[in-house]
């Protein structure tokens, strides 16, 4: 497997002092990528604190998403998975669900089986859809929320080119 150069262009960079070569690949199964190398050391400079701007935000979104997390395993584990205890599979998917949308009752199975439990399930929903998991527990907790709202607020798409 190899990527094979289609083709190159030069133009001026950013701020017009130097160049940027792009390079388009192709591979044996026609699958392209393109690459950028900025010749001005000045572009070269403001893209790498793009980078580093964009690598803390995510470290930031990661940290405030573990803390959301933590409170609510913390705070409603015990309450979320009373409300499931003794249901069927069936009833805590209408439950979990409201009847429709992701995941389908089908899937919602497949699910549980590979979780091993019905309540290992419902646990790994918990923290891994917060906001839906408290909607459906029809809880109010300023502090998750704001945590997950400043989370939402740093997904401001990055001026970064992949
Ligand atoms: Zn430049």
């Amino acid at each position: 497997m190899s990527w094979e150069i289609m083709r190159t262009e030069t133009a001026p960079c950013e701020c017009g002092e130097g160049t940027e070569t792009f390079t388009f690949e192709m591979d044996d199964w026609n699958r392209t990528q393109s690459s950028t190398e900025i010749h001005c050391p000045k572009c070269q400079q403001k893209k790498q604190r793009e980078i580093e701007v964009e690598q803390a935000r995510e470290k930031k979104r990661d940290e405030l998403l573990q803390r959301a997390q933590q409170l609510t395993t913390e705070r409603y584990l015990l309450q979320w998975l009373a409300l499931f205890a003794g249901m069927t599979k069936k009833a805590a998917w209408e439950r979990y669900t409201g009847g429709s949308g992701y995941p389908a009752l089908g899937t919602f199975y497949l699910h549980v089986k590979h979780s091993g439990s019905l309540g290992k399930y419902m646990e790994w929903c918990l923290t891994n859809d917060l906001e839906r998991s408290l909607g459906v527990l029809e809880v109010k907790d300023k502090e998750i929320d704001a945590l997950l709202q400043e989370r939402a607020q740093l997904w401001r798409p990055s001026s970064v080119p992949l």
